[in-house]
């Protein structure tokens, strides 16, 4: 037995519909510019006839349950909602084809990808990692996870609210790039793994929340999602 110096962190998990059995999380990949209205808001319209998808990650760690309620984060001032449908892997792959991706899929959920939009963009402009505003702490959001085996979703409502008002309201059917082309592309340059999930990318509309705002979403024939966002954390008394 391996002893440490101190306890290792937890596993990060979550619970799974119909079982008791919790889902252990291996990565986070997340689909960038993945709906085309979305892209456009964000100043980068995608040509999928020249472009490839990209990815980035965020930490495990960073992984927290549908209904918690999260402090509004350090360092930004303008703190973005992101719905996107989750895509949970079951079993390992590398270079899948396309048209046997639908092999790795576990199951779907509901998830939102929280974004510290000005760190980003910042980033993004000066060519720099956009890790300070997306690789933040309770910032990847995710419901149950629905077992659906081999099952691809090419289509369903995916949208969200802020207090009960509408902000985003889309279809999955509007992915650039779907489920199997996410899947077999990924699988090019990581070998998937079952436990990893794919955040497929959000979906025009994406706004700012503030402290004491309540987020609510779903993904139709898959799950819903919610979050409170709380105050930030004090700065200690100097
Ligand atoms: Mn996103």
């Amino acid at each position: 037995m391996t002893h440490y110096l101190w306890n290792p962190p937890a596993i990060q998990s979550l619970p799974v519909r119909g079982k008791t059995e919790r889902l252990p999380i291996n990565r986070l990949f997340f689909v960038g510019r993945n709906y085309h209205a979305h892209a456009v808001e964000m100043g980068r319209p995608v040509d999928k006839s020249i472009e490839r998808p990209f990815y980035f990650t965020k930490a495990p760690q960073t992984l927290v349950n549908s209904g918690a309620t999260v402090a509004y984060p350090p360092e930004t001032s303008n703190y973005h909602f992101e719905m996107e449908m989750v895509v949970a892997i079951g079993k390992a792959g590398f270079r899948v084809k396309a048209e046997e991706a639908h092999e790795l899929i576990y199951g779907y959920g509901a998830g939102l990808d929280m974004t510290r939009r000005d760190l980003q963009l910042a980033a993004r402009d000066k060519g720099r990692p956009w890790d300070l505003g997306k690789d933040v702490e309770q910032s990847s959001v995710c419901s149950e996870i629905v077992p659906m085996p081999g099952v691809v979703i090419d289509q369903g409502a995916i949208a969200l609210e802020v207090n009960g008002v509408t902000k985003q309201s889309s279809n999955v059917d509007k992915l650039i790039w779907n489920v199997r082309e996410i899947i077999a592309d990924l699988s090019l340059f990581y070998h998937l793994q079952p436990g990893d999930l794919i955040y497929t990318g959000t979906p025009e509309g994406v706004g700012a929340v503030v402290p004491n705002d309540k987020i609510t979403g779903r993904v139709e024939g898959v799950c819903e999602i919610s979050l409170h966002v709380g105050q930030p954390e004090c700065a200690l008394a100097s």
